[in-house]
């Protein structure tokens, strides 16, 4: 089953005609997982063909309004379609710091009735502490401080890794499917007519994938330790290095910096976003990272991505 990512915004601050705000979609098997969600994002879903009723989990980098300002309006949605459905749908809101409180003043900001069933994680990790802050049986979300003017969380999304039975191995070991096949499934080691039979005998590890988002913050050292083996980053890049002084002063990242953090935490391929609305192409920013890592893209609106 692959894992599919929509680009739903890609620019920073302000939307633009090419680029909404921040918002990205993963979805994987039955799961679907919204990062950040700026104004215009339920639009942004309807264009891009994302169901919202697939969202089950919100993972909220930071409280600038960029990020966070569509989320009241998808509330809102959500629970209107329950009308008809008749079930509360239930929706899980990770964030940062003050998480708690800001939802609370946020769900007051307008008249509705809230018939969405929210429950907030407020997350605090320490500084240099990765949290492990959500586990299924397929896998899980990791979060770490990042370094912004503002509280400000990266997170990872991390496959479990999975093993695939060679049935043909299993039978020439005289073993049918059953109980000690579901064992060496699970990576146990087992007894069977006196023979000693290990998953490595009969079966394939097939290792799961790790996606981090990075989003707003200066290059630090939890988000390289954060980011550490990705198979994809996707990192906030504001600027190119020419406005490197700018990045420091607003803690941001240029593209040489995400481009220094892939490399840093031994990335495969970064995929730049957040991007400012005086880039009015992508060239300047791709070149600046592309000199330090080989494999670069620049995220755009509705582009969609599987692993
Ligand atoms: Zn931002
Ligand atoms: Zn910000």
């Amino acid at each position: 089953m692959p894992i599919e990512l929509t680009f739903l915004g890609t620019g920073s601050m302000v939307p633009t005609k090419e680029r909404n705000v921040i918002g990205m979609f993963l979805s994987y098997k039955n799961k679907g997982i919204l990062f950040d969600c700026g104004e215009g994002t339920q639009r942004q879903m309807n264009i891009a063909g994302v169901n919202r009723n697939k969202v089950n989990y919100v993972l909220l980098s930071h409280w600038h309004g960029d990020h966070v300002s569509g989320l009241i309006g998808l509330i809102q949605t959500l629970g209107n379609q329950q009308i008809q459905n008749e079930e509360r749908p239930i929706l899980h809101i990770f964030g940062p710091k003050e998480t708690e409180e800001r939802m609370e003043h946020m769900l007051k900001t307008c008249i509705f009735e809230n018939k969405v069933v929210l429950e907030i994680h407020e997350l605090n990790p320490k500084r240099g502490e990765i949290l492990t802050v959500l586990e299924n049986e397929d896998f899980y979300i990791q979060a770490a401080r990042l370094d912004h003017s503002v509280p400000c969380l990266g997170y990872s999304f991390i496959e479990k890794d999975t093993r695939k039975i060679d049935m043909g191995k299993v039978k020439k070991l005289g073993l049918t499917e059953g109980p000690l096949v579901g064992k060496l499934q699970n990576g146990d080691v087992v007894k069977h007519e006196d023979k000693v039979i290990t998953p490595e005998m009969v079966s394939e590890l097939k290792k799961g994938l790790k996606i981090t988002v990075i989003m707003d913050t200066g290059l630090c050292e939890m988000a390289i330790e954060l980011a550490k083996d990705s198979d994809l980053l996707i990192c906030e890049a504001t600027f190119s290095s020419e406005l490197g002084e700018k990045a420091e002063n607003y803690k941001h990242m240029t593209a040489k910096d995400a481009a220094l953090l892939a490399n840093n935490a031994n990335a495969k391929r970064l995929i730049i976003t957040h991007i400012s609305q005086r880039y009015k192409t992508t060239s300047e920013i791709l070149d600046d990272a592309k000199n330090v890592h080989n494999s670069v893209e620049v995220a755009y609106d509705f582009m969609k991505v599987k692993l």
